[in-house]
């Protein structure tokens, strides 16, 4: 920061500045021989401005206004001059400063050189043709003079004092040191500077031969070498020494010694301009390419410093094969040094590798474009490390060349390590469920198939793969869809389900028993289920067929003790319910033990199913008869309205057996017994129940046989 009390100094200065050269400039100019070439005071202004922070400007345009003024003041001018033309001459340097500083911004960054350069010219051209517009008006009223001869005049003195004075104070005051060359060059600077003076001088100490542009060479000659400090010094010394050297009636200029001050004045202009135009543009172009080289080598050095460092594998192979750069990672990565690799080194890529890597390059090389490509690389210890490496064709370093081809290799070892331990995983999951005599399926939350082994592609018929995409819906039919949705949302909602499910299947009843486990995320989602379905057939079947066994009767097919045991337990509970009347009849076969001894087990047997197969057809269907064991059967009658009933059942079932059974083409005489148990809301359990028939029984034997009898 600067205070208030420098700033002021710093601003006085530029008054200073500023007025001694506008004093300078008047006073030359009104010498009788005067010339008007250069306006230097309004250039130097605008040069510091477009070097100083604009907050600093007031100060300084308030200071160089006030010198500027002062100058024509001490010359002793009119009050129009000193005012009008005192703040005229420098309101180019102050709207060309305006107008570069807003369309360019920082114009010491040398990126916007070339704008600046455009902006600046244009900018003092304008500036100065208003101003000399106005300051040619001013004279003319004032004191008659010529407009367009003020104008010419005031215009091309303004336009290249602007350009070159503008130029050297920005220069000035952002190269300081630099000015006077560079560092170590400094010698050779200030040789150059003295021929181009000694070869102006030798130009304007002559009048006979126009050799005017033979000093154009040497400029450009410091341009080339020195850029804008070459340019300004160079163009300041050829300026001043022909100005010089016209004002005191020397050179090409002073030829025709009729010729006026103004046309003087306008030649030597025009020389002056045609050494900024030929200069200015190749300084201007010099800087930019200087600028664009060493941002190049920046850059390069930053890819550099990146490649160096990276801990992927970057290589450039030229068109031959031969690597143009292989970065140090080669090493950490593969054990061989970058000097090891730089041949074309196919021997260490695998086998198995080989033709794919070479079919990807051959490709890349044809096609242009990137590619990537996995491949295996024998490491200097004798193992393969699997590299990915995605690679481009590029242009080659050297224009002309075949393209060239970069790549950067990762090493993904482990990756495909895992990848193959993935892969065999899931084959041998896939040959587990394939083997898997069950229907085995993943469902997405959308209802769709999205795995099924290849029992169920067997069982449907159809190629698993394409279940997959398919919905549940879609595949299983309304029917079962109806039926398993339930149990489809609560496994989408995260509950595990296991349920049975009968069906019609290739025209056979069919079980089937599915578990559906929910597929969870990590962070807890459910993005499906898993599904397995046993084909539970032939275990519904024989638990079908052991509880046949269980409760009915071997031989003779009708209901077991166990059986009737539950039934009459069931009777006496609906009984004491519903209070209706219940008839109990116990069947024994009389002397059953001398058919078994006389006539055999056999015959014993078939007598019991006959007799069986008779109280199956002399009972109603709602009647249930059992047998209890050995000659001992029972009949349960849960709809006799009376005893009555009952006993027409025990009578007619007697009758039954009236004409014997036949067995071997003999008829036997049987007979049996009967006792009835009769109750109508007195039962209190199914023991006393069946106690009170088996005494019925036993009356009915003891009454002879053939007989029955009931019990209250
Ligand atoms: P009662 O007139 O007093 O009933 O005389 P019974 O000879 O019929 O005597 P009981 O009813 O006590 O005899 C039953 C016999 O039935 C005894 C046993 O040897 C025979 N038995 C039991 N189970 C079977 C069987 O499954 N088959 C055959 N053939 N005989 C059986
Ligand atoms: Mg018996």
């Amino acid at each position: 920061m600067v205070g208030p009390a420098a700033l002021a100094l710093r601003a006085a200065m530029l008054g200073a500045v500023v007025g001694g050269l506008a004093w300078l400039s008047l006073h030359y100019t009104r010498q009788p021989t005067g010339l008007s070439t250069l306006w230097a005071a309004s250039g130097v202004l605008c040069g510091v401005l477009l070097t100083t922070p604009r907050a600093r400007w007031p100060w300084y345009l308030v200071a160089a206004c006030a010198g500027n003024v002062l100058a024509r003041w001490l010359h002793h001018d009119a009050a129009y001059s000193v005012l009008g033309l005192g703040l005229l001459s420098l309101l180019d340097g102050q709207l060309t400063a305006w107008w570069v500083a807003r369309q360019v911004g920082d114009i010491t960054e040398v990126s916007h050189i070339q704008r600046t350069a455009r902006v600046a010219t244009i900018a003092a051209v304008a500036a100065s043709a208003l101003t000399g517009l106005a300051a040619a008006a001013l004279l003319a009223w004032f004191v008659r003079a010529d407009f367009a001869a003020q104008f010419g005049n005031w215009f091309a003195a303004h336009t290249l004092g602007l350009v070159i004075f503008a130029m050297l104070t920005a220069v000035l005051r952002t190269e300081r040191a630099r000015l006077f060359g560079r560092p170590g060059r400094r010698v050779e600077f200030a040789l150059l500077n003295l021929v181009i003076a000694a070869a102006t001088v030798a130009m304007f100490a002559q009048a006979r031969y126009p050799l005017l542009f033979a000093v154009h060479p040497l400029l450009l000659l410091a341009a080339f070498r020195h850029r804008f400090a070459g340019l300004v010094s160079g163009t300041l010394l050829v300026g001043a020494i022909a100005i010089l050297a016209t004002f005191s009636g020397h050179g090409p200029f002073a030829i025709d010694g009729a010729s006026t001050a103004l046309v003087r004045s306008l030649l030597l202009q025009c020389f002056i301009a045609s050494t900024c135009l030929v200069t200015i543009p190749v300084a201007v172009v010099l800087s930019e390419y200087g600028w664009l080289t060493r941002r190049l080598r920046a850059s390069e050095r930053n890819y550099r410093i990146l490649a160096d460092y990276s801990r992927d594998l970057i290589v450039r192979i030229g068109a031959d094969g031969v690597r143009r750069y292989i970065s140090p990672s080669a090493t950490a990565m593969l054990g061989w040094s970058a000097e090891e690799l730089r041949q074309p080194r196919w021997d260490l890529v695998h086998p198995d590798d080989l033709m794919r890597l070479r079919e990807a390059f051959g490709d890349l090389r044809a096609g242009g474009g990137s590619t990537t490509v996995a491949f295996r690389t024998r490491h200097k210890d004798g193992h393969y490390v699997w590299i990915e490496a995605k690679a481009s064709l590029v242009p080659a370093e050297r224009p002309g060349d075949p393209p060239e081809i970069i790549y950067s290799g990762r090493d993904v070892t482990a990756r495909v390590a895992a990848e193959q331990a993935l892969a065999h995983n899931q084959r041998r999951l896939r040959a587990i469920t394939d083997n898997l005599p069950a229907f085995v399926i993943h469902v997405d939350k959308e209802e769709k198939y999205t795995f099924a082994n290849a029992y169920t592609g067997r069982m449907l018929g159809v190629d698993p793969a394409t279940l997959v995409g398919r919905g549940v819906r879609e595949v299983m039919g309304e029917g079962v869809y109806a039926e398993i949705k339930p149990h489809i949302d609560a496994a989408l909602r995260g509950d595990t389900v296991t349920f049975e499910i009968e069906r019609e299947f290739q025209g056979w009843r069919h079980w089937y028993q599915s578990t559906y486990v929910p597929d969870v995320a990590e962070d807890g989602t459910v993005l499906g289920f898993y599904a397995v379905t046993f084909d539970i057939s032939r275990l519904k079947r024989a638990e079908h067929e052991l509880m046949r066994l269980v409760r009915y009767d071997n031989l003779t097919g009708l209901a077991n003790r166990l059986h009737f045991n539950e039934r009459l337990e069931l009777a006496v509970a609906r009984h004491r319910r519903t209070a209706r009347p219940v008839a109990l009849l116990y069947l024994d076969i009389d002397r059953f033990k001398q058919i078994n001894d006389t006539l055999g087990h056999a015959t014993g047997d078939a007598v019991l199913c006959e007799f069986a197969e008779r109280l199956r057809h002399g009972v109603r269907a709602t009647d249930f008869a059992a047998r209890l064991g050995g000659d001992e059967f029972v009949v349960l009658i849960e709809d006799a309205d009376a005893e009555e009933a009952a006993e027409t059942v025990a009578r007619k079932l007697i009758g039954t057996m009236r004409d014997g059974v036949r067995v071997d083409g003999h008829v036997l005489p049987v007979t049996i017994s009967v006792g009835i148990a009769f109750c109508r809301g007195e039962i209190e359990n199914a023991d006393a129940f069946m106690h009170r028939a088996d005494t019925a029984l036993y009356q009915a034997k003891a009454a002879g046989r053939n007989t029955y009898r009931l019990v209250h």
